[in-house]
C-alpha cells in the first residue's frame, strides 16, 4: 500500500493503474478510522482494481466553533486499518496542497446545502461539496464510496457530481453500529461513559421510527412526534433536528414512501451526534 501527499503523485499512481486494474475507487475520510470506514474500504476493494482511501481532516467544513483542531487523529492506525480493509494507497495531502495560497474556487450546491445538518453548520457542506470535487477530480475516480451514516452528506453529493459530470458514480453504503445501536462515528471518542450511554438514544428514536413505519405508520406528523417522545426520556440530549425529508432534496414531506429519509441529530453534551434510517 502507498502513502502519497501530493496531487500530482496521486495521479501518477491511479493514471498507472488505470491500465491494469480498470476501475479506480476512492473513500474519501478525515481519518479516525474505525469498522465503519473499514466497510466502505471493502465495499470498494469488491469493485475496484485500485482503492484510494484519502485521509484529511478538511479545514473548510469546521465552523469557527467546531472541532477542527482537536478532531482525532491517528495516522499510523489509520494506515493498518485501511490496508487489512483492502486499501491499495492512501492519499494524505496538507491543507496547503488542496488548498494552495490563496485558493479562491469553491463548491456551492444550493439549497440542499442549507438543510439538515447544513441548516445548524452553515458553510458545512460548502466545504465538504468543495474537498470531495478536488478529490474526484484529482483522482479520477470511477466509483466514490460514502455511507449512509452521513445521509444528507450524500443527497449533496450527488446533486454536485450529477451537476458537474463527473465521471465518478457515488456508492452508499449502509451504517455500521455498535452492538447496542449506536451508530459508528470518529466523534464517539468524545463522550464519557455517561454520555455514551445517553447517545444511544438517537439510534432508539431511528429504531422507533423503522418500527413504527414498519407497522403502516406513515404520516410524517406521527413519526416525527413518535421520535421526539423517545428523546423526551433523556432530557439531557438536546435535539438539534428530527426530520422526515425527501432524500433527493431534503425537503420535508408530509408521508413517509419508501426511500424517504428519516433523520436525526442531537447534541450530547457537547458533541454533535446524527443518525436516520430509509423508510422501507
Ligand atoms: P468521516 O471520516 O467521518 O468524514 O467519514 C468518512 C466516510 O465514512 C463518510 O462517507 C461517512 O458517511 C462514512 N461513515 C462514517 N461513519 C460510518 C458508519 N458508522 N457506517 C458507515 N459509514 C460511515
Amino acid at each position: 500500500m502507498q502513502i502519497v501527499r501530493t496531487v500530482q503523485e496521486l495521479r501518477e499512481w491511479t493514471r498507472a493503474d488505470r491500465y491494469e486494474t480498470n476501475t479506480i475507487g476512492i473513500v474519501p475520510t478525515m481519518g479516525a478510522l474505525h469498522a465503519g470506514h473499514a466497510s466502505l474500504i471493502r465495499a470498494a476493494r469488491e469493485e475496484c482494481g485500485c482503492v484510494v482511501v484519502s485521509i484529511f481532516v478538511n479545514p473548510t467544513q469546521f465552523g469557527p466553533n467546531e472541532d477542527f483542531a482537536r478532531y482525532p487523529r491517528s495516522f499510523e492506525a489509520d494506515c493498518e486499518l485501511a490496508k487489512a480493509a483492502g486499501a491499495s494507497l492512501i492519499f494524505a495531502p496538507s491543507v496547503e496542497e488542496l488548498y494552495p495560497d490563496g485558493a479562491a474556487t469553491f463548491v456551492e450546491v444550493e439549497g440542499l446545502s442549507n438543510r439538515l445538518d447544513g441548516k445548524s453548520r452553515p458553510g458545512h457542506f460548502r466545504g465538504v461539496a468543495t474537498v470531495v470535487a478536488k478529490l474526484l477530480i484529482a483522482t479520477e475516480a470511477d466509483l466514490a464510496f460514502f455511507g449512509q451514516k452521513d445521509a444528507a452528506q450524500v443527497a449533496v453529493l450527488r446533486r454536485m457530481v450529477t451537476d458537474l459530470r463527473l465521471p465518478a458514480k457515488v456508492v452508499v453504503c449502509p451504517i455500521v453500529r455498535e452492538p447496542d445501536g449506536l451508530a459508528l462515528s470518529s466523534r464517539n471518542a468524545y463522550l464519557s461513559e455517561e454520555e455514551r450511554r445517553r447517545a444511544l438514544v438517537l439510534s432508539r428514536a431511528v429504531r422507533r421510527v423503522e418500527a413504527l413505519a414498519a407497522s403502516g405508520e406513515r404520516r410524517a406528523s406521527a413519526l416525527i412526534a413518535a421520535a421526539h417522545e423517545v428523546f423526551a426520556a433523556k432530557p439531557a440530549v438536546r435535539v438539534d433536528y428530527v426530520e422526515l425529508v425527501n432524500w433527493e432534496t431534503l425537503l420535508p414531506v408530509e408521508t413517509a414512501a419508501p426511500g424517504t429519509l428519516f433523520a436525526v441529530a442531537a447534541f450530547v453534551g457537547t458533541t454533535r451526534l446524527i443518525d436516520n434510517t430509509i423508510v422501507a
